[in-house]
């Protein structure tokens, strides 16, 4: 072992040929998802309407520990894949601390996140079917890009509907997108029926993932040989993730140390599944003792403060019902500047495995993740997407608790992007006009209180 290695890389024949399907290794699997009208668990056909078939069948399989990446999906990965492991000798010394920092540099996809890994497959499934058009929506901005070029990569067209706030606040992403070719409009919008519905009633509504979500999904179902994608939440998306926590379990080898601690921020969840599962597998399988961190902004605390119950995953209630960790499905969170983590919702697996124990969540102020992405960059030289502060953040929270104890752990974090087009957001924060948003417990209960009558 060479200590002073800073980038550990996987030459090209090493990327993973299948993803890690961890549900087929739970013990207690997620509780089905179910038909919002009828409340029976639904099949995969019955996703057929809205998605590819297979992504459908992805979604819904319990059994199969792993799913062959199709050979076109590999190829494309080819052009960013593997990502580095890096050991962040820079912001350890800046916290003095004993503990070993590594990161997985997803920021390096060619839109700048880890999104690219799960839009190439969703893109590749579509076209395969002999789908033309695909539809989404995008908070920040950045599953919105991914998709666009992964749209562009397999030869669909793609209508994007951008959470209205990011519209405006990130419009160089809007210009990504439209680089790629792909069509992008404002949500709420005046094109669908629930857009319409929610700005008659909030004329104001800055969007959120959840109204994009309504809008997008309205229009596949109502245009011809079109499909919805979506990019987080989904089992499928958390599947596709876990190519980053396959090539770090590798990378880590290589490094001859075996991570104590993972950390992803939280969103949808996507990458945080991505970058733990792979690793989470030792703790179902063999019982290795490791700490999973999901770290979420305290102005979304869905894991830290929402209740497990079946919700929507949408504003509008179009989706199926899933058993998951949620604020609920109107819940607005505060206009934070990481868009990317304003969603009510856990997801079914990572739910079912905090409920379960086998991870935590912490919940991070604004103005702490911006401090931590800010030293992060002074001594990494990587400015980090608003979204992985929070997951640096965390990391260096960790890290100064070993210093505490004089303990030398090995913390793992993912770099799920890079914050070069998020520079608003620094300037903000260094004129010092980002503010901790509280979030009092009569908030969360009004929202909360509505989903009762669910199921
Ligand atoms: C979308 C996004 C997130 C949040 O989504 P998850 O599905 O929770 O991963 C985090 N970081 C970046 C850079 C993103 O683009």
């Amino acid at each position: 072992m060479n200590t002073k290695t800073k980038r550990f890389i996987l030459p090209e024949s090493e990327i993973p040929k299948a993803w890690y399907n961890i549900v087929a290794d739970m013990k207690n699997k997620p509780m089905p998802i179910l038909h919002p009208a009828t409340k029976q668990p639904l099949k995969a056909e019955d996703l057929y309407p809205i998605f590819s078939e297979e992504v459908s069948r992805q979604e819904m399989n319990q059994t199969d520990t792993w799913i062959e990446i199709p050979k076109a999906v590999r190829e494309e990965y080819k052009k960013y894949r593997c990502t580095p492991l890096v050991r962040a000798y820079g912001l350890e010394k800046a916290l003095d601390t004993p503990a070993h920092i590594y990161f997985k540099n997803e920021s390096v996809s060619p839109v700048g996140s880890h999104k690219l890994n799960s839009a190439l497959a969703q893109a590749y499934y579509c076209k395969q079917q002999g789908i033309t058009n695909i539809t989404t929506e995008t908070g920040a901005g950045q599953w919105g890009a991914a998709l666009s070029y992964a749209a562009k990569a397999f030869g669909l067209e793609l209508a994007v509907y951008m959470v209205k706030i990011s519209y405006e606040q990130k419009p160089y992403r809007r210009s990504i997108m439209q680089t790629f070719g792909a069509q992008v409009i404002a949500s709420p919008s005046m094109s669908t029926k629930a857009g319409r519905q929610i700005l008659t009633e909030h004329p104001y509504h800055q969007g959120s993932l959840g109204t994009a979500i309504s809008e997008a999904i309205e229009l596949a179902l109502q245009t011809p040989n079109c499909k919805y994608t979506l990019g987080s939440v989904l089992n499928h998306v958390s599947l596709h993730q876990t190519v980053i926590g396959l090539e770090a379990e590798k990378q880590m080898e290589m490094t001859g140390e075996y991570p104590d601690i993972i950390i992803g921020c939280f969103g949808g969840g996507s990458n945080f599944s991505g970058i733990s599962f792979p690793f989470l597998r030792h703790t179902l399988l063999e019982g290795r003792k490791t700490r999973f961190i999901a770290a979420e902004p305290s102005s979304c605390p869905k894991l830290t403060r929402g209740i497990f119950q079946y919700d929507f995953g949408d504003e509008a209630g179009y989706t199926p019902l899933l058993p998951m960790f949620t604020l609920g499905h109107d819940f607005a969170p505060a206009n934070i500047h990481a868009g990317g983590l304003r969603y009510h919702g856990a997801g079914t697996i990572v739910s079912q495995l905090k409920k379960d124990g086998y991870m935590e969540a912490v919940d991070i102020p604004q103005l702490e993740s911006f401090k931590a992405g800010t030293l992060f960059a002074q001594s990494e030289g990587i400015i980090p997407a608003p979204e992985s502060c929070h997951a640096i953040a965390s990391a260096i929270r960790e890290a100064i608790q070993a210093k505490k104890e004089g303990i030398q752990k090995t913390i793992l974090f993912n770099l799920s992007g890079h914050g070069l087009i998020d520079m608003t957001a620094y300037d903000q924060y260094n004129a010092g006009n980002l503010i901790n948003y509280e979030l009092p417990d009569t908030t969360i209960r009004e929202s909360i209180d509505k989903l009762e009558k669910l199921v």
